[in-house]
């Protein structure tokens, strides 16, 4: 299917709303039902029809059926954010006994899922170094219900080999689960590759303007159906029409302001590189990126997250260098217009910071849509104020 016509006309039904060209926000609660059977049948499948926005939305819909076909997947759902979607995707995956491999250092709120909610109803997880496929065949046991993926990490860009885990996993009937929120399925398609259910934050790249907070899970009509008859319509989790309509309009300028971002990066990568403050950059796509191989051969494109670390002797330098910033701003998440800084010292105080411990002089930047020389001027401040 073109990518034009996802994103334009996919799922549009323009008659049906006065041929509007911009699709409508059914902004409602309930919707009303004619006859007392069909009302039954809803009951019955509240997947098959309107019944109340808290399950399917006209507007959500549209939005689905273009992130499904995105990704390549028979179906998706959209939630009111990524965090949720993760939540949906593992519960409704295991249950007590069950245990989980995790590739380490997963999104904030996935291990904090994995450390602290799944223990309590006796489910165990195990992380493991995922660059190396075999890392996850010593880990599966007999209880391993579910394989958890994010390929890149959204700090140090490790990735995994999709395609092989995918396979271990179907050797053994276990569901596998990728965050694609790096690359959005633009740049990867990790159904394609054979994964199970891909996520991701749309809050990043699909909304595109840090205005909204959401997220999407795509997968099998059968894993969707499941996830929507049990998770999505009982933790009540699912996005609102209004937020759908602003990720559609998002969604229409999506590989607009990823090949910006794209090419930015790359001036900001190669700028940084040659600094003298700058010890190492890490970006998948970067020939001295230890898994730049397989980036090439599973991404279609990287985007503007980097990382990259500092020569400094103390914290304090590092606090200079980001407060003396003034076009990039210091906040956390990605994809909008803005650049952003995050220094990995901010969860350090100025007596824990190590100065030998590469982790505690590590800065992720976010390359948005500004003109890059702009940015690197901005920067090239930072490393004056240092
Ligand atoms: C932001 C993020 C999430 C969570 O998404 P929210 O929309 O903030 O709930 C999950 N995974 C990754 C890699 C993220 O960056």
């Amino acid at each position: 299917m073109d990518l034009s016509f996802i994103l334009n006309e996919l799922g549009e039904n323009r008659e049906d709303y006065f041929n509007a060209i911009s699709p409508p926000i059914i902004q409602t609660s309930n919707f009303r039902i004619r006859k007392v059977d069909e009302l039954r049948g809803l009951f019955e499948d509240e997947y098959s029809g309107y019944l109340y926005s808290r399950g399917l939305n006209p507007t959500v819909d549209i939005l689905r059926q273009k992130l499904a076909a995105l990704d390549g997947a028979e179906d998706a759902l959209a939630f009111n954010s990524g965090a949720a979607a993760i939540f949906a995707s593992v519960l409704a995956n295991v249950q007590a006994g069950d245990h989980i491999v995790s590739v380490e250092k997963p999104y904030t709120w996935a291990r904090r899922m994995f450390d602290n909610i799944l223990p309590r109803f006796h489910v165990k997880t195990t992380y493991v170094d995922g660059t190396d496929v075999d890392n996850f065949a010593d880990a599966i046991l007999p209880n391993t219900r579910l394989i958890y993926l994010e390929s890149p990490n959204s700090w140090n860009y490790a990735l995994q080999d999709l395609a092989a885990v995918a396979e271990l996993a179907k050797e053994h009937d276990i569901v596998t689960i990728c965050d694609n929120s790096y690359c959005s399925p633009v740049y990867q398609r990790p159904i394609e590759l054979g994964i199970d259910m891909s996520l991701q934050s749309a809050t990043k790249y699909i909304s595109g303007h840090s205005d909204t907070v959401a997220g999407v899970l795509s997968g099998s009509s059968a894993m969707m159906k499941k996830i929507f008859d049990s998770e999505y319509n009982n933790i009540g989790s699912g996005i609102q029409p209004f937020n759908a309509w602003l990720l559609l309009r998002g969604l229409r300028t999506l590989p607009l302001r990823l090949e910006r971002s794209s090419r930015s990066t790359l001036d900001v990568v190669n700028y940084l590189k040659d600094h003298p403050k700058v010890e190492k950059v890490l970006f998948p796509f970067d020939v001295t990126f230890p898994q730049y191989e397989l980036a090439r051969r599973q991404m279609s494109g990287a985007c503007g997250l980097l990382s990259f670390y500092v020569h400094a002797g103390s914290r304090q330098e590092i606090v200079r260098f980001c407060e003396s910033l003034q076009h990039i701003l210091m906040a956390v998440s990605w994809g909008g217009y803005e650049s952003l800084i995050i220094p990995g010292c901010a969860s350090l105080s100025n007596e824990e910071f190590n100065a030998n411990n590469p982790d505690h002089r590590i800065i992720r930047l976010y390359v948005g849509l500004e003109e890059p020389e702009y940015l690197i001027r901005d920067l090239e401040k930072g490393f004056g104020a240092m």
